[in-house]
C-alpha cells in the first residue's frame, strides 16, 4: 500500500477562505493561503514572513483587510507597535495566537476588530483611533490594555468578552463607548477615564471588581441592567450629565463606593453629581450596600446623600415660582427635613437648633422686658427689667417645658412663652427621633 500522499494545493490556486484573493499556500490542508492558515505559526521563517506582509499591508493608503486573518507569534517582536494605518483596517474574525500589540498606533480611517479573538495580551495603549473603532464581540482571552487610549470616533465593545484584566484607564472616549452587554471575567479598570459622550454599560457583566475612580462622565452615563459582581468604586468619579442606574445589580456584601457631596467639594472643589438629583440611585445602592456589610455609619452618610438628591430633583420641578403652593411646600420642607433634621441622620442639629431657639427667646425676653419674678405685685412687674441671666434660665425652663413657675412672662408675653414651649416639645421629640433611628435602628 503506498502511503496516503501529503495533502498540498496545485499551484495556481487561491484561498480557500471567502474573498481572499491570494494563491493557496502549498502546506495548508483546507486550502487556505499563508495568512488565514493557522499553520503558519509552525517555524520562523513562515511567522515572520506573515507579519512582514501584515505590516506592509497596515501602512497603505487604500486600507487593509486583515479579516479571518491567523496571526502567529511575532518572532522579531514588532508586532504592529507604532505604525499608521493610513486606510480602514479590517481585522474581523482575525485570530491572534500570540502577543497582540498596537500600541501607540494611529488609526486614520475606521477600524473593525469585531469577533476578533486575541488569544493572550492585547495592547492597544497609547493608540489613537481617529475614527470610530468597532471591537464588537471580541474575545480578549489575556489581559488587555487600552491603557491612554484616545477614541475620537465612537468606540463599539457591545458584547465583547474580557477573560483577564480589562485596562481602560487614562483613556479617553470622544465619541460614544458602548459597553452594552460586554462582559468582563476580571478586573475592570476605568481609572480617571474621560468619557465625553455618552458611555453605555447597559446589561454588561462585571464579574469582578469595577473600579470607575476619579472617571469623568461629560455625557450621559448608562448602567442600567448592569450587573456587578464585585465591587463597584465610583471614587472621586463624576458624572455631569444622567446617570442612569436602573436596575444595577449589585451583589450582597460588596462594596458600593462613591463620594458624598460634601466631601468631594472640599477635596476636589468638584462634586460627584453636577446634577444633584441624579445621585439619588447610586447613593441608594450604596446606602444598601453598606446596610448588608453592616457598615451603617456609611449607610447613614449615603441615606442624607440620597435624601438631598431627592430633595433636589423636587426643587427643580417646583422652580422658583412663589405664587404656586408647591413652591412653599417645598420650602418647607427644606427646611424641616434638611436643615433641621437632616433626614433623621443629623440629629444633633436639632440640639443646636434648640440651643439657638432658647437663646433667641432670651433675646426677646430681655429686648422687650418681657419677664418677672413671680412674687412681685402688678406695679412692680410693669417696672421691672430682667437681667439677662434670668431671661435665658426662663427660656430654657421654658423651651423643655420645665416651668419651676420662679419667673412669669409678663401679660401680652405669655402667647410667645406658649410658642416657646410648643418648639420645644416638637424639637425634643424630633431630637429623641433622630437618636433612636441612628444609634438604635
Ligand atoms: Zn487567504
Amino acid at each position: 500500500m503506498p502511503a496516503p500522499a501529503k495533502k498540498t494545493q496545485p499551484p495556481g490556486t487561491t484561498c480557500a477562505y471567502e474573498g481572499c484573493s491570494e494563491s493557496a499556500w502549498s502546506e495548508s490542508p483546507d486550502g487556505l493561503c499563508l495568512y488565514h492558515a493557522p499553520q503558519n505559526e509552525k517555524d520562523h521563517d513562515t511567522a515572520r514572513e506573515v507579519w512582514q506582509y501584515a505590516r506592509r499591508k497596515a501602512v497603505s493608503s487604500d486600507g487593509c483587510s486583515f479579516a479571518g486573518w491567523h496571526f502567529p507569534r511575532d518572532p522579531d517582536g514588532k508586532r504592529f507597535d507604532g505604525l499608521v494605518f493610513a486606510g480602514s483596517a479590517v481585522f474581523s474574525k482575525a485570530t491572534f495566537q500570540s502577543i497582540a500589540s498596537f500600541s501607540e498606533s494611529t488609526f486614520q480611517s475606521i477600524v473593525d476588530f469585531s469577533d476578533t479573538v486575541f488569544k493572550y495580551i492585547a495592547n492597544f495603549s497609547k493608540a489613537t483611533f481617529k475614527l470610530n473603532a468597532g471591537f464588537i464581540g471580541a474575545s480578549f482571552r489575556g489581559k488587555v490594555m487600552f491603557f491612554e487610549t484616545l477614541f475620537q470616533g465612537d468606540a463599539m465593545f457591545h458584547m465583547a468578552t474580557f477573560k483577564g484584566v480589562a485596562e481602560f484607564s487614562k483613556s479617553t472616549f470622544r465619541g460614544y463607548a458602548a459597553l452594552c452587554r460586554a462582559n468582563f471575567q476580571h478586573y475592570a479598570w476605568f481609572s480617571e477615564t474621560n468619557f465625553h459622550g455618552e458611555a453605555e454599560f447597559s446589561g454588561a457583566i462585571f464579574q469582578n471588581n469595577a473600579r470607575f475612580a476619579r472617571a469623568q462622565f461629560h455625557g450621559d452615563a448608562e448602567f442600567s441592567g448592569t450587573n456587578f459582581q464585585g465591587d463597584a468604586v465610583f471614587s472621586g468619579a463624576s458624572f455631569r450629565a444622567d446617570a442612569r442606574f436602573i436596575d444595577a445589580f449589585f451583589r450582597d456584601g460588596r462594596a458600593v463606593l462613591v463620594d458624598l457631596p460634601s466631601w468631594a467639594l472640599l477635596q476636589r472643589g468638584g462634586r460627584p453629581f453636577y446634577r444633584r438629583e441624579q445621585g439619588e440611585l447610586l447613593y441608594r445602592m450604596a446606602k444598601e450596600a453598606s446596610r448588608r456589610r453592616g457598615d451603617y455609619r456609611h449607610a447613614g452618610q449615603f441615606h442624607y446623600a440620597e435624601q438631598c438628591a431627592i430633595e433636589s430633583g423636587r426643587r427643580k420641578a417646583c422652580g422658583p415660582k412663589p405664587w404656586k403652593g408647591r413652591f412653599w411646600s417645598c420650602l418647607l420642607e427644606l427646611g424641616f427635613a434638611r436643615i433641621l433634621f437632616g433626614y433623621g441622620e443629623k440629629p444633633h442639629r436639632v440640639l443646636l437648633i434648640g440651643v439657638l431657639f432658647i437663646m433667641f427667646w432670651a433675646g426677646l425676653y430681655f429686648f422687650f422686658a418681657g419677664i418677672a419674678p413671680s412674687n412681685l405685685n402688678d406695679q412692680q412687674v410693669l417696672q421691672y427689667k430682667p437681667p439677662i441671666a434670668e431671661c435665658l434660665h426662663f427660656s430654657a425652663v421654658t423651651f423643655t417645658t420645665l416651668g419651676y413657675g420662679d419667673l412669669i412672662p409678663k401679660l401680652g408675653f405669655r402667647f410667645w412663652a406658649d410658642m416657646e414651649a410648643f418648639s420645644g416639645a416638637a424639637l425634643m421629640a424630633l431630637f429623641v427621633v433622630g437618636l433612636t433611628r441612628k444609634y438604635v435602628l
